[in-house]
């Protein structure tokens, strides 16, 4: 019935599969019910990743007992479901170390033309990430640590996760202005727990609404805040930072990242907070990415630089990390500041706004195809299966986030670099760094 996306977990018997689904699964229900065994049962249910309703499908209990072939019964149960994935999480067990079965396994994975996410499990206290480490042998890219049964990573996973299902139709375009009313600028704030957003939302507001404190994990319960900058009103769509209590389990702490992840769609641009002591990790670059797949604007606020020592060095190794692994928002506005001082605060939202600019931006036909058309010349289309493409005009049928249309013969066949070609250029020359740009090709006769 559904045409929810699917998400299966798949691995052999004891490397935790039911623990992990009843953590993805079971989020909203612990905090109503914390009763164990609530969803244990259940081999599917609908959850939430990331704001997104999914059909999780756990093939745990599917393969119990008898040795003789493990990896050909667990294939057996795992095709059915992995069939219908879109997804397939597979679990290796960080502390047992990887077993023929899981290498079989993996094989067997790698040929299945689904995204696979690696999860090792129980990589729980010291020495766990390390030991999932190990599971990198297997080819299917970097494992991600979790501990299902103490919480940990799950936000990582689920950030993964929601890297790979299916985009969502765009958007309708909001009819901007009508009734002649400014309209706030929708902005959410996410980071991990700790980069300071608190304290930057308190800078940010004015004054002191909210309680911070420096035990991690205080921050929940996403509420929203209006204010206005110079420009105009700002509406602050949802965060995690927006208040904070003290002493709440580690489940609701990870429901309140799950739901300002959420919140990442309802918002025109976000701030990540990254504390600058610790640079760009692999969660931010994750949420930069989400982000930008979403289609929103993103800007970097650089935060704790009161604490950093070796500033040129901390800016250079955020360069790296982010041409390495951002390239999709090169550009993007970085701002440094300390949000305890409120030094450097003020460049935040001149940032937000130049960005938000370009975000909205409509380019005419005029100008765009004069861009087109130099780009083209500087490179031509290239051969394909030995004929050339033709790719005749561009038009930018819509902004929020820009969206650019190229047409021509065959042109649906035009290879990635080139694609990448014409999107650096496009970038460039209007001039919209830190901004998700979508190239559409449509074939015309
Ligand atoms: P499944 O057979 O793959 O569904 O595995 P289960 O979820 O039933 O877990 C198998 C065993 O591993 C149980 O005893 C769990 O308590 C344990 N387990 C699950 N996750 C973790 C974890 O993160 N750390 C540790 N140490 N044990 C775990
Ligand atoms: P949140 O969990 O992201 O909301 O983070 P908080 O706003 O609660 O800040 C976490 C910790 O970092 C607190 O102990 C803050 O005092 C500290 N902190 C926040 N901003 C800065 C800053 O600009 N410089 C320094 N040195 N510490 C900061």
């Amino acid at each position: 019935m559904s045409a929810l996306p699917v998400v299966a977990i798949l691995g052999r018997p004891n490397v935790g599969k039911s623990s992990l689904f009843n953590r993805l699964a079971g989020r909203r229900l612990a905090i109503v019910d914390d009763t164990p065994g609530v969803t244990r049962d259940r081999k599917e249910v609908e959850a939430e990743i990331a704001g997104r309703p999914i059909l999780l499908v756990d093939t745990a209990g599917l393969e119990e007992a008898a040795p003789e072939s493990l990896f050909g019964r667990m294939r057996a149960s795992s095709e059915a479901a992995l069939e219908r994935a879109d997804v397939a999480v597979f679990v290796v067990d960080a502390r047992a170390g990887l077993t023929p079965s899981d290498r079989a396994f993996a094989n067997w994975l790698r040929r299945a033309r689904r995204p696979v996410i690696l999860v090792a499990n129980k990589a729980e206290g010291r020495g766990g990430a390390a030991a999932a480490m190990e599971a990198f042998e297997l080819g299917l890219g970097e494992p991600i640590a979790v501990s299902a049964e103490h919480g940990d990573g799950i936000m990582g996973l689920m950030l993964a996760i929601a890297e790979h299902l299916p985009e969502l139709p765009p958007e309708e375009e909001e009819g901007e202005g009508e009734d002649g009313a400014e309209k706030p600028l929708r902005l959410a704030i996410l980071g991990r727990p700790n980069a300071g957003k608190s304290t930057l939302l308190n800078q940010l507001l004015g004054e002191e609404r909210m309680i911070t404190g420096p035990e991690p994990g205080l921050t929940r319960d996403a509420v929203a805040a209006m204010w206005s900058d110079a420009v105009g009103p700002v509406r602050l769509v949802d965060t995690a930072g927006l208040r904070k209590r003290a002493r709440i389990t580690k489940k609701l702490e990870e429901l309140s990242v799950a739901s300002s992840i959420s919140a990442l769609r309802e918002a025109e641009v976000v701030i990540l907070v990254l504390d600058a002591l610790l640079g760009l990790e692999e969660q931010d670059i994750r949420i930069a990415r989400l982000a930008e797949r979403e289609g929103r604007a993103v800007v970097l606020a650089l935060n704790k630089w009161d604490a950093v020592e070796d500033r040129a060095a901390a800016k250079a190794a955020l360069d790296d990390v982010l041409e390495a692994s951002l390239a999709q928002l090169r550009g993007i506005e970085v701002v440094p500041l300390s949000a305890a001082t409120g030094r450097g605060v003020d460049k935040l939202m001149p940032a937000v706004r130049r960005t938000h600019e370009r975000w909205n931006r409509r380019i005419g036909t005029g100008a765009l195809n004069r861009w087109f058309g130099t780009m083209l010349e500087r490179h031509q289309p290239p051969l394909v299966d030995g004929r050339r493409l033709k790719l005749r005009y561009a038009t930018m049928p819509k902004a929020r986030p820009p969206t650019l249309v190229i047409f021509g013969t065959r042109a649906e066949l035009l290879p990635q670099d080139y694609r990448r070609y014409l999107l650096n250029g496009f970038r460039e020359e209007f001039d919209m760094p830190g901004v998700p740009i979508r190239l559409q090709l449509r074939g015309t006769e």
